[in-house]
């Protein structure tokens, strides 16, 4: 019978309908990642992995995992992954996407909403007891509807964001590799080179992959051609902000705030200096986080698995 590993605690009726047909095994803890040791020693036995994206799946897992057919990531993210490895080693890589692009716009437009209108320091504020009288200026926040939003990487999410922002009657600009005629025409948005755009926006999200070409591509130069009054909200990938350029951005005040989901190292220390910032929403990873996403995620890997383990075409491959 072929063996999976799943790597993290996943909803008991996936694992079970797994179970009917494949011999299945889990690291069963829902905050501590699988051991690095413990994840070559399952990746060695088995044939399938289903994985989360803090799992470093590369070269040396490969080596040391003859019979490995899948590595069925729950993200649709994958640079956890070294797919040129995987290529190499004639194992299938899978990834969930579709499945949670409404909920991260919907977790990318809450990051924008909430740095905007400060609702974690407000929320703060009220719970700490500090509310004695109404003033006119109290938690003033900035708008956002009728303002311009600059998305880069105008892919599945962004384009899910863009429609939000066209209700919110927002000018939209974005920036990718190949324009996007569809989303143009849909949501009235612009293409724009990158300078152009963060030049121009007063929100710049980025939600393009972590790749070598994105890898530090907001940096001090970027933050620098950003308005006084920009607010930038990252729901990539952490990497592809030079974080320590953002936190002197913030600091000199070359930018305004700043709402986060994800970080350069993951997961942050309670002292990271970004944390201790007013102007900082920062969230913890949380772009797909409702349940029924999650569950569908879970699930998306799980047929990934079924049907590579059963010979069939997976449903949502990683291509090189
Ligand atoms: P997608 O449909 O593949 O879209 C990615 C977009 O990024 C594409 O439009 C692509 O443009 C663009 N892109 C790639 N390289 C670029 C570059 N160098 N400069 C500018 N744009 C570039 O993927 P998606 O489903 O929208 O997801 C996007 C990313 O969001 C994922 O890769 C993942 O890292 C992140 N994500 C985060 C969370 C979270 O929890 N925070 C949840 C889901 C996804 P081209 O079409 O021109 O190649």
């Amino acid at each position: 019978m072929s063996k999976v590993f799943i790597t993290r605690k996943i909803d008991d009726a996936v694992i079970q309908e797994l179970k009917k047909n494949f011999d299945v095994e889990g690291w069963d803890s829902e905050d501590e990642a699988v051991p690095r040791d413990v994840l070559i020693k399952q990746a060695g036995e088995c044939h399938a992995l289903l994985t989360m994206l803090s799992d470093q799946v590369d070269e040396e897992l490969f080596s040391s995992a003859p019979h490995l057919k899948i590595v069925a990531n729950m993200a649709v993210g994958y640079d956890n992954i070294d797919i040129e490895a995987a290529d190499k080693a004639g194992v299938i890589v899978t990834n969930t996407p579709d499945v949670l692009t409404d909920t991260t716009a919907d977790l990318a437009f809450a990051l924008m909403l909430a740095t905007a209108r400060r609702i974690s320091e407000a929320a703060d504020y009220i719970k700490n007891g500090d509310w004695t009288s109404w003033s006119p200026y109290l938690l003033a926040g900035r708008d956002v509807h009728h303002k311009t939003l600059g998305i880069i990487g105008m892919g599945k999410i962004g384009q899910a964001v863009a429609k939000r922002a066209a209700g919110f009657d927002m000018n939209i600009l974005y920036h990718t590799r190949s324009r996007k005629l569809e989303a143009e025409e849909a949501y009235g948005a612009q293409y724009k080179s990158l300078s152009d755009l963060l030049e121009k926006a007063d929100f710049v999200l980025v939600l393009a992959p972590l790749t070598e070409e994105t890898r530090g591509m907001i940096g001090a130069e970027q933050f620098r051609l950003m308005k006084n009054s920009a607010i930038y909200l990252n729901v990539g990938r952490g990497p592809v902000t030079d974080e320590a350029a953002l936190i002197e951005a913030l600091q000199s005040g070359e930018i305004a705030g700043a709402g986060l989901d994800v970080f350069e190292q993951e997961p942050v220390s309670a002292d990271h200096p970004l944390l201790s910032m007013k102007n900082v929403v920062a969230v913890p990873h949380i772009g797909s986080a409702s349940t029924e996403t999650r569950f569908a995620m879970m699930k998306l890997a799980a047929d990934n698995i079924k049907a590579v383990l059963t010979d069939e075409k997976p449903l949502t491959r990683v291509s090189l």
